[in-house]
C-alpha cells in the first residue's frame, strides 16, 4: 500500500490538507494527535515522564501540564533531546500499528509528520513524501490569526524547522498553498486522483 507521509512548516496547512484527504476517505494517521494521546492518562508515557523532568510537570489530576514542559524543551535543547527520546519511539510504533490495522482495501494511506525532514524518523514507513509549501510571510499571518502563539515564538519555531528549500527538494509532490481554499482543494483533488490511479 502506498503511504503518504504529508509535511510542511507551521501555519502551512498540512491539518486542512490532512482533513481534505480525510473527508475523501483516505485514513490519515497525525503524528500530533498521536503525542498527544500518548501524553494523556493513563498513559505509561506519563510517568516516565514524571521521573525524566520532576513530578511537577505532571497537575493535580494527573494530566501532563504541557505548558510547563514546552516552555522548558523550548529553551532547552537537552531537555528537548530527553523528551523526544520518550516520545518518537513510542509514536512511531504507534503509526506502524495503525498503519497494519488499515484493511487490505486501503487504495493508499496518509500519515502527517510535521517534522519529517527534521526527524529524519519516517522513510521507513512512507513511500512518497508529500510537502505543503508556502512562504514564511504567509505561514506566520496564518498562525498569528489563530490564539496562541507570538510572533516571536513562531519565528522562533519557523527558524528551528527546516528551510522551505530543504522541504522541496526532499519532496516527492508538493501542495502550494499560497492562494485560496478552493485552489487547495482542488491540488487535494488531482493528488488524490493520482494516488488512487497508482493503488
Ligand atoms: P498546519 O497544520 O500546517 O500548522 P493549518 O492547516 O492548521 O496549518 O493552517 C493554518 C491556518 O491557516 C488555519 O487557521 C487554516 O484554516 C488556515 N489556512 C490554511 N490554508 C489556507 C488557505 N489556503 N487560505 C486561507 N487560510 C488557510
Amino acid at each position: 500500500m502506498q503511504v503518504i507521509g504529508l509535511t510542511g512548516g507551521i501555519g502551512s496547512g498540512k491539518s486542512t490538507v490532512a482533513h481534505l484527504f480525510a473527508v475523501r476517505g483516505i485514513p490519515v494517521i497525525d503524528t500530533d494527535h498521536i503525542a498527544h494521546a500518548l501524553s494523556t492518562p493513563p498513559s505509561p508515557l506519563l510517568s516516565v515522564i514524571a521521573e525524566t523532568f520532576g513530578s511537577d510537570h505532571l497537575l493535580p489530576d494527573g494530566h501532563l501540564d504541557r505548558a510547563k514542559l514546552r516552555e522548558q524543551v523550548f529553551h532547552n535543547p537537552q531537555a528537548k533531546q530527553a523528551l523526544e527520546a520518550i516520545l518518537h519511539p513510542a509514536i512511531h510504533h504507534d503509526v506502524t500499528q495503525q498503519l497494519a490495522r488499515l484493511p487490505a482495501t486501503t487504495p493508499y494511506a496518509l500519515v502527517v509528520v510535521p517534522l519529517f525532514f527534521e526527524t529524519g524518523a519516517y522513510y521507513d514507513v512512507v513511500t512518497r513524501v508529500l510537502v505543503v509549501d508556502c512562504d514564511e510571510q504567509t505561514q506566520l499571518a496564518r498562525v498569528l490569526s489563530r490564539p496562541g502563539l507570538s510572533k516571536e515564538t513562531t519565528q522562533a519555531i519557523i527558524s528551528l524547522q527546516a528551510t522551505r528549500q530543504q522541504r522541496l527538494s526532499g519532496a516527492d509532490d508538493v501542495i502550494q498553498n499560497t492562494g485560496t481554499l478552493d485552489l487547495l482543494e482542488e491540488q487535494v483533488n488531482a493528488l488524490h486522483q493520482h494516488y488512487l490511479g497508482q493503488s
